[in-house]
């Protein structure tokens, strides 16, 4: 899995792509160094359409997958999802798991977003657990309010820096162009890092916090040398190889 000493940067393609995308892969390849990979972790989530493909493509490379859901349950009558066991199968390494377009389409609770991620933990995957205010919750003055209990509402009790992943994206931020002040994004951060490390001790200290919400090439590097902040979850800049990269490209020295 991610490393924990490296920054991770991963890509969450949403509901894109299909075969013809996977030849971004190759432009990507072009374009990686090994010094960024001494940097970062990169990890591709796309669509479940393509993950078995892209796994095989990417046997020998140094990306991690991930998968964008999963259910709660290994398995049974629940038409149309796919289990935590069956992303296992595939050789995929992580799941996102309560992001804000899932929890706004498909209600999903903190309840229901912490029994994904311990679903996850038991089949050896990832918990990407997403978390983030709306622009209502911000102007109302809740931000951390709205943050903390996501956090301690969705995260499993026993969370490890290996098994979990935790994404601050505001939900204002996704896909607007917008993005919170450095300060704004170091108060959340330190937040959420006090109460790792108050819930998890030392390990709560290692846990990568991501940030999420219109990341791209012009922002990035900003945005990852702000304290607690371990990385970055990209959406729309992840569907191409030249905008990907730009990130990558702007990942600081560790
Ligand atoms: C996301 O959906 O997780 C995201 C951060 O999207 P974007 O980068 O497009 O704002």
């Amino acid at each position: 899995m991610a490393s924990p000493e490296k920054y991770l940067i991963a890509g969450n393609w949403k509901m894109n792509g299909t075969l013809a995308s996977l030849s971004m892969i190759d432009e990507l390849m072009k374009g990686v160094s090994s010094r960024d990979l001494q940097r970062q972790d990169i990890m591709l989530c796309p669509p479940f359409t393509l993950l078995s493909r892209l796994i095989d493509k990417t046997a020998t490379l140094p990306f991690l997958i991930g998968a964008q859901d999963c259910h709660m349950q290994e398995k049974g009558a629940h038409t149309g999802d796919i289990s935590a066991a069956m992303l296992r199968d595939l050789g995929t390494d992580a799941v996102i798991v309560g992001h804000s377009e899932r929890r706004a389409d498909h209600g999903e609770t903190n309840e229901i977003v912490q029994a994904k991620a311990e679903s996850a933990h038991a089949h050896d995957l990832t918990a990407i657990i997403c978390i983030g205010e709306t622009l209502d919750q911000r102007e109302a003055g809740q931000t951390l309010a709205v943050v903390s209990d996501q956090l301690t509402g969705s995260m499993p009790a026993l969370c490890t820096a290996a098994n979990t992943v935790i994404a601050y994206e505001p939900v204002w931020a996704i896909g607007t162009g917008k993005v919170p002040s450095n300060d704004d994004i170091a108060l959340v951060h330190q937040n959420l890092r006090e109460i790792l490390t108050s819930r998890l001790g030392e390990e709560g200290e290692r846990i990568h916090l991501l940030y999420g919400g219109s990341v791209k090439g012009s922002n990035a590097a900003d945005i990852l040398s702000i304290e607690h902040v371990n990385g970055a979850l990209v959406g729309g800049a992840s569907l191409t190889a030249k905008d990907f990269l730009a990130i990558i490209k702007s990942v600081p020295e560790l």
